[in-house]
């Protein structure tokens, strides 16, 4: 297996949080989100899916958790 094959691949998508009070950038396992209703972040949170608007994207900010754990992956 390649170095670049064993990297596993990874989205963020910011989710707003379940009272509507702002949210967060979590990230996922895959090459990117596929319009399910639900995910499971790779910080173990199960999350909402949702498209995400420009703004989500820039007042969330990132789970410390989800960029820890991916952080901690790399070779
Ligand atoms: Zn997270």
């Amino acid at each position: 297996m390649s170095s670049e094959a064993r990297v596993a691949r990874h989205y963020w998508l910011p989710i707003p949080h379940a009272d509507g009070n702002g949210g967060t950038r979590h990230a996922f396992r895959g090459p990117r989100w596929l319009g399910t209703s639900t995910e499971t972040a790779v910080c173990s949170e199960e999350t909402p899916m949702a498209e995400p608007s420009e703004m989500d994207w820039i007042y969330y900010p990132t789970c410390p958790t989800c960029h820890a754990t991916l952080k901690a992956e790399l070779p």
